[in-house]
């Protein structure tokens, strides 16, 4: 499956495996690793990789997140977003004007690239030096072609018990973002019928 910088900014919200909520921004060094993992989905987007993260860079990418939280959840609506954060969003209008603005801070220009043997690429070169501003304006115009493509319509909040998972859709009729998820989510559904319909035999499966 296609990997999505924008997707993976939201993900970095992820369930802890116990019932909690980890976040892999939640340090310097969790926030560094994190960009360290991106490198191949920056690449075409902001040369050169090892930006020293700071904790004013660390609160950037984290209200980058916000906003793009905030705009997957209208996404999905009227479907009902990742439970996560779904009391805190930041107003869809902010969340706009937020990744615009940053998105604003390097002006871009658009080059053509046409190796010998390869198909020719639209590259967007940015004119701005400072590696954090960079790499910022990069994020912001990850999920502005992301919100503004495709995939927007096949993302999907999963609704398996626990799960806080925004996720991209292979398939129509696809409820959950992963197998576990689904079995998690069956098995929920069926305990919830036991429960309701005491007596009720359980049927071959
Ligand atoms: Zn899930």
């Amino acid at each position: 499956m296609e990997r999505f910088l924008a997707l993976e900014l939201a993900s970095t919200i992820r369930h802890d495996g116990s019932g909690g909520i980890a976040d892999d921004l939640l340090t310097l060094r969790g926030t560094a690793l994190w960009i360290e993992k991106q490198s191949e989905l920056l690449a075409g987007r902001t040369p050169g990789g090892g930006v020293l993260v700071d904790e004013r860079f660390r609160s950037e990418v984290i209200g980058l997140r916000q906003a793009v939280r905030a705009l997957f959840a209208r996404a999905v609506s009227p479907a009902p977003p990742s439970p996560a954060d779904a009391r805190r969003l930041m107003p869809a209008d902010e969340a706009l004007a937020h990744i615009n603005k940053v998105a604003a801070r390097v002006p871009v220009i658009l080059r053509m690239e046409w190796p010998p043997g390869e198909a020719p690429k639209a590259r967007l070169m940015a004119t701005e030096t400072d590696p954090h501003v960079r790499l910022l304006a990069a994020l912001a115009r990850a999920a502005i072609d992301f919100l503004t493509g495709p995939q927007r319509e096949q993302l999907h909040a999963c609704t398996a018990p626990r799960c806080i998972r925004y996720f991209l859709k292979s398939h129509g009729r696809q409820e959950w973002c992963k197998p576990s998820c689904g079995n998690r989510a069956r098995a929920a559904r069926h305990y919830r019928r036991r429960q309701t319909a005491p007596g009720g035999g359980s049927g071959p499966s």
